[in-house]
This record gives structure tokens, C-alpha cells and sequence, in this order.
């Protein structure tokens, strides 16, 4: 059984005082959790942060790595400083990432492997522009930045969450429809099928991305094949991000 990760990306926003209030607050209520519950602080909040939870159920993670070990490359930060600060997970291809910085499938499947060398677990983010999505060519663009898997074994794939994010609902406050994200999310088990086998792509989580709300959460994580949320604004508060972790748990406990 897939058990249900809830991750906050909180981009780059929130200063020391309230990323450590948040963090306070999810801590404290959630020493366990029958979901997975994680937080990607912006990188120089990610040691303070990881402190604060330390001992609970949330756990730590970076929004971004390069591929490279340590050395001269200025402004860049490596697996192996993430998980010297404590993180656990490292997010790859944020739509943001892909539009703003340039980054294409072939930079991302380094990055990607490299995550895993360091020993962090990967959220590898997949998603269409709304032109493509229009233009009837979704399926042919996810399929696409699947290679972002290109480095990864079948043995490796229990460290790999992959998060499809249609770029027109990130931070849009449009969701996908509910059977948009379930078409989305089978179309992808389909490909980690095609990849790999039927047990990678039947143990892969799948995560949803595209304004997650407290009111939404609940009918979008109760589809079969969504497995989690991965939630920017909404995770930015305490109330909204543990409505959503608390829809999580009943999704969970539907799904049995
Ligand atoms: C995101 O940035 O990954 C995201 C899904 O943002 P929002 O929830 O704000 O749409």
C-alpha cells in the first residue's frame, strides 16, 4: 500500500521567526503521523528548521541541488550539504525551476541521480504548460520529462516520488479537476510501468500539485492513483497545511 506523503514547498518565502513558527506548529502537533509529512524550507532556513522538527513526524527537504560533489561553483549547493544539515528529501524540476532557470531533462536526470547517490529520497516534478495541455499534447510532455528517470535503477525507484504539477494550476488557484489529476496520475503509473514494471509502478507514489487547498484536499487525495499532495501557499500557514495533512489522513484511511 502507497502511504500518503503531504509535502509544503514554501519556495522562497518566509523568513527565520516564521518558518520557525510554522514549523513549531506542525511539530508539535504531529510527534506521529499516519501520513508522511514533509517541508522544503528555502536553503539557508534549512538547518534552523530541521532542528525545530527534529524528533517528529515532519521531515526535512531542500527545494533544489546540483549534481556536482563540492567544489568551485558559486551560488550552488550539493547533496552532500543537504544531508549535512539533516535533510531527508530533495525536490527535482519544479515547474519554477524548468521555466525560470532553464532547466531541461537532461540537467534534471544528473540531478536526480545524484540526489540518490547522496542518499536523499527525490520528488521528481512533472507537469504541461496550459498551451500544451490545449493543444492536446499532455500526455506526450509528461512523457517527456520522464527522463528525469533516465539515471534511475528499478531498485532506486523506492526513493523516487514523482509529483505531476500542470503549471497552469501552480499557484493559479485553478485545480485540476479531479479526474483531470487521476487521468494525469494513471497516464504516468503507465509510463513507470512501460520504464520499469507493474510492481515499480504499482509501489511509485504519485504525488498531486496545482493549488491544493484545505477545501480541496480531500477529493483530490481520495483518487486511486493520487498519493499525496505537493502544496506551495497553502503550506505557508499552519491552519491550512494541517487541513490538508488531516484530509491526507482521511484519504488514507479510506483507501485502507
Ligand atoms: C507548487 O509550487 O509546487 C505548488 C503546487 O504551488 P501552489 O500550491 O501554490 O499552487
Amino acid at each position: 500500500m502507497r502511504r500518503i506523503l503531504v509535502a509544503g514547498n514554501w519556495k522562497m518565502n518566509l523568513l527565520q521567526s516564521q518558518g520557525a513558527a510554522l514549523s513549531q506548529a506542525l511539530a508539535g502537533k504531529y510527534a506521529s503521523c499516519a501520513v508522511e509529512i514533509l517541508v522544503c524550507p528555502a536553503s539557508p532556513y534549512l538547518g534552523g528548521v530541521g532542528s525545530t522538527i527534529r524528533g517528529s513526524a515532519v521531515q526535512l527537504g531542500a527545494q533544489n541541488l546540483y549534481f556536482a560533489p563540492q567544489g568551485a561553483l558559486t551560488g550552488e549547493v550539493c547533496g552532500d550539504m543537504l544531508k549535512d544539515v539533516g535533510c531527508g528529501w530533495v525536490l527535482v524540476g519544479h515547474s519554477e525551476r524548468r521555466q525560470f532557470f532553464g532547466e531541461q531533462d537532461e540537467l534534471l536526470a544528473k540531478k536526480v541521480a545524484a540526489g540518490l547517490q547522496h542518499g536523499l529520497q527525490v520528488v521528481l516534478c512533472v507537469g504541461e504548460l496550459l498551451a500544451e495541455r490545449q493543444a492536446g499534447q499532455t500526455e506526450a510532455v509528461l512523457e517527456k520529462q520522464m527522463a528525469g528517470l533516465a539515471q534511475v535503477s528499478a531498485e532506486q525507484m523506492a526513493n523516487i516520488v514523482i509529483a505531476y504539477e500542470p503549471v497552469w494550476a501552480i499557484g493559479t488557484g485553478v485545480t485540476a479537476t479531479t479526474e483531470q489529476a487521476q487521468q494525469a496520475h494513471a497516464f504516468l503509473r503507465g509510463q513507470l510501468k512501460s520504464r520499469y514494471s507493474e510492481v515499480v509502478a504499482s509501489a511509485t507514489r504519485i504525488l498531486y500539485g496545482g493549488s491544493v487547498k484545505a477545501d480541496n484536499a480531500l477529493e483530490l487525495l481520495s483518487q486511486p492513483d493520487v498519493d499525496g499532495a505537493l502544496v506551495g501557499g497553502a503550506s505557508l500557514k499552519a491552519d491550512s497545511f494541517i487541513a490538508i495533512i488531516e484530509a491526507g489522513i482521511q484519504a488514507q484511511a479510506r483507501k485502507g
